[in-house]
């Protein structure tokens, strides 16, 4: 039953009944809404879970576990221990801003938590190894094992087993290999999967099946030598976990083979963060991952002070900044509040922009056109034509997910996280020998071994 985000991209968080045993899988807040609004619906469970496992560290996956634990305070929760880490940093990023939101927007409900409920949920939060097996209850009857999901650091698909039904939920997941993470491995086809929980995010994309990683970076890479070319900054928005990490390797890796100039490349401050746990954990990375130290890399610094932009944009740069989608007041819609004025420069978009995003409508906004950074932010004009699109992404395509539910091949399959007509696609193309389920908030859906 999801308590949200089950069929759209949001507060992801499905409760999953088995034996009697209560158990959540991951527990997020909704990227596009605001304030208890963007909870998952906590009145749908009947009671406390017996316990909360958490894929990966994306807020939409991770971001109400403290709310979670003021609800029922004691459930214990469970991630790698990677993920734990990564929590904790996104968890206290969270608390600060929603402290800004709460001044600037006055939404009087932030913050939803405070920095010392973040300490009690990470506390709370048991680290485990990825494929090791441990059990719910003393007995040893429900077990949980947590796999390699390739989507970013520490993610996992969660894998419960109990003598009459086994249930695999993937998370968010990657079953091609990125710069740093290797793809997801390829599941056994003899785990006896009953219940298959699986990610349909681009379910309603058939472009992703068909670009290549090589073709995009080779186009990624003229487009930035053009910039740099003519004197211009280079700005690439990214979401501070996963993609921040993996392009600044992939540029780094571009100007040591000289496909790109050696300009200086900057960072924003949650990837940077971040940065700093993809190196405390190398053995999540691929084998053959070239994690550069973080130092290599200069600071963006204070972007909401003018002078502070204008003094990186007038030298030849490449900036990483957040977010991804140019969220109203991060980094890189105040970098980009500048940029736009001037013909010079150029902005890359990399992941995932979601239409109702500043990030989509300045991709898809006339040459010339008035154009507002956010609420009561005066508008400025677009001179900037060079912004563009490229496909880099930590989510498998559809096909790839399709051929994941053939291999497997569970009596029963739920589609979650992904716009109706993915979650629909994905629907019909299970096939007769899966029964395809998808649902609603609160929605109970009843799987038969
Ligand atoms: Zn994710
Ligand atoms: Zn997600």
């Amino acid at each position: 039953m999801p308590c949200g985000g089950g069929r759209e991209i949001g507060a992801n968080s499905y409760l999953v009944q088995l034996d009697g045993f209560h158990i959540l899988l991951d527990c997020g807040v909704h990227p596009k809404k605001e304030g208890v609004g963007s909870l998952p619906d906590f009145s749908v469970l009947t009671r406390a879970p017996d316990a909360a496992i958490i894929s990966h560290g994306h807020v939409d996956h991770c971001g109400a576990v403290p709310k979670l634990l003021k609800h029922f305070p004691g459930v214990p929760v469970f991630a790698t221990q990677a993920t734990v880490s990564v929590m904790d940093r996104m968890l206290h990023n969270s608390v600060s801003v929603m402290g800004i939101l709460a001044k600037e927007r006055g939404i009087a409900e932030y913050p939803l938590y405070q920095h010392e409920d973040v300490n009690y949920a990470i506390k709370r939060t048991c680290g485990v190894s990825l494929g090791d097996e441990f059990a719910l209850d003393d007995h040893g009857g429900v077990t949980v094992e947590l796999l390699h999901a390739g989507h970013v650091l520490g993610s996992a698909s969660v894998l419960i087993r109990t003598p009459e039904h086994n249930v695999l939920y993937t998370g968010d997941i990657c079953t091609s290999d990125q710069e740093l993470m290797a793809g997801m491995a390829p599941l056994d086809n003899d785990l006896n999967i009953d219940t298959l929980i699986i990610e349909s995010t681009y379910g309603a994309n058939h472009l992703a099946d068909k670009t290549s990683v090589e073709e995009q970076t080779e186009r990624f890479a003229g487009s930035i030598r053009h910039v740099i070319a003519r004197g211009g900054c280079v700005l690439v928005p990214c979401f501070a976990l996963g993609r921040t990490q993996e392009m600044l390797n992939i540029i780094a890796r571009l100007q040591a083979t000289g496909d790109i100039p050696k300009v200086p490349v900057l960072a924003s401050g949650l990837g940077r963060a971040l940065y700093d746990v993809y190196d405390r954990y190398p053995d999540y990375l691929n084998q053959n991952a070239n994690l550069r130290p973080l130092n290599q890399f200069g600071r963006v610094g204070d972007t909401w002070d003018r002078g502070v932009v204008q003094n990186i944009l007038s030298r030849p740069s490449i900036i990483v900044a957040t977010s991804g989608m140019m969220v109203e007041n991060t980094p890189s819609a105040l970098l980009a509040e500048e940029m736009v004025r001037s013909h010079l420069h150029g902005i890359f978009f990399v992941g995932y922009l979601d239409p109702d995003t500043l990030g989509y409508k300045l991709l898809h906004e006339e040459p010339g056109a008035a154009f507002a950074f956010g609420l009561g932010r005066p508008k400025v004009k677009v001179v900037l034509e060079d912004i563009d699109w490229f496909h880099f992404s930590a989510h498998a395509p559809r096909q790839a997910l399709r051929g994941l539910v053939e291999r497997i091949h569970p009596k029963n399959v739920i589609y979650v996280h992904g716009d109706p007509e993915a979650i629909d696609w994905m629907c019909q193309q299970s096939g007769n020998e899966s029964r395809a389920f998808s649902a609603t908030m609160g929605q109970i859906v009843t799987c038969e071994a």
